[in-house]
């Protein structure tokens, strides 16, 4: 069968929600997204969790101020060179990396939306690109890859909106029909 040489970037907890801190999570264990792509023939590239690689599986809920540190910020700028080289690989060998999906209301993973402490200390979320996705963006935008990002909080989980920039790109399920046809 003729591959279809997509691939697009996922947010690692969309394909895991068991990284995700205990009690945030909207699905069980992947994220409806991941069916979307597979109906339009778009392979998938697991991103890492930078908050689980930096501060484990058992993390309280921070803030964009609680991750914005020299620490966090070098640490995610690591995560997003090697992910770099391997999308320049992909690229070398003739496949398009469209797309790189983050996850609006995180402190890391946000590209629009992220999680700021309100005025009584709790999260409230504001508009800001959290630490990751901001080092991420630095790396692959110039490669030609989009960072967007999926707010699982809309309707249908950020579904549609995600088709919008999927469609955009011209992968839509009906090219991917006619490539498997
Ligand atoms: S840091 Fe990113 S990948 Fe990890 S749980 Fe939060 S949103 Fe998901």
């Amino acid at each position: 069968m003729q591959r279809s040489r997509r691939i697009a970037l996922l947010a690692h907890c969309l394909l895991n929600a068991n990284a995700r801190v205990e009690g945030i999570a909207r699905y069980r264990g992947i994220h409806p997204v991941v069916r979307e792509l597979d109906a339009r023939g778009i392979a998938i590239i697991q991103l890492p969790c930078p908050e689980v690689t930096f501060a484990g599986l058992d993390r309280v809920r921070g803030t964009l101020e609680d991750y914005d540190t020299i620490e966090f910020r070098s640490h995610c700028r690591s995560h997003a060179l090697a992910i770099a080289e391997d999308v320049h690989l992909y690229q070398d060998a003739g496949c398009e990396v469209g797309v790189a999906l983050g996850v609006e209301g995180s402190p890391s993973c946000a590209v629009e939306l992220t999680n700021l402490r309100g005025p009584e200390g709790k999260a409230e979320r504001a508009p800001g690109t959290g630490v990751f996705m901001h080092e991420l963006a630095a790396v692959l935008e110039p490669l030609g890859v989009c960072v967007t990002g999926l707010d699982a909080r809309e309707d249908d989980r950020g579904v549609s909106t995600y088709c919008v920039v999927l469609d955009g790109l011209g992968w839509t399920r009906a090219a991917n029909a006619e490539e498997t046809g």
